[in-house]
């Protein structure tokens, strides 16, 4: 897999505003935010897209789901917030580095577009 530009963030070559970080993922800002909280957790391990995820990554994607959960808390989102994972050009993915978006302080509509 070629390096995309969440790598050059994980490996501090690119600046970025970082809210969290462990051994198994970072968590920073969008650059482009859809909403008052938008964050994206991103783990090191380059995994492309969650459909190409194998049976070796599911403690690796529960744990991000345990940090957003964490990081909803932090950021006073608990109450309401949305979950976003791309999965795919015709989804919408536009960096090939698997990442949730996390999305709060406002209501959300459904369907989404
Ligand atoms: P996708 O379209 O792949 O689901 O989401 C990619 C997200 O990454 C977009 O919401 C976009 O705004 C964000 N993004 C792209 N480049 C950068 C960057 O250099 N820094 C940060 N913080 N976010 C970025």
């Amino acid at each position: 897999m070629s390096e995309t530009i969440f790598a050059k963030i994980i490996n501090k070559e690119i600046p970025s505003d970082i809210i969290y970080e462990d051994e198994q993922c970072v968590a920073f800002r969008d650059v482009n935010p859809q909403a008052p909280v938008h964050f994206l957790v991103v783990p090191r391990q380059a995994i492309d897209k969650l459909q190409n995820m194998t049976a070796e990554d599911e403690a690796l994607i529960g744990h991000l789901h345990r940090v957003i959960t964490e990081l909803a808390d932090q950021e006073g989102i608990a109450d309401g917030y949305r979950v976003v994972v791309n999965s795919g050009v015709s989804a919408g993915q536009s960096v090939f580095h698997l990442h949730f978006h996390v999305l709060g302080g406002r209501s959300m509509r459904w369907p989404p577009g």
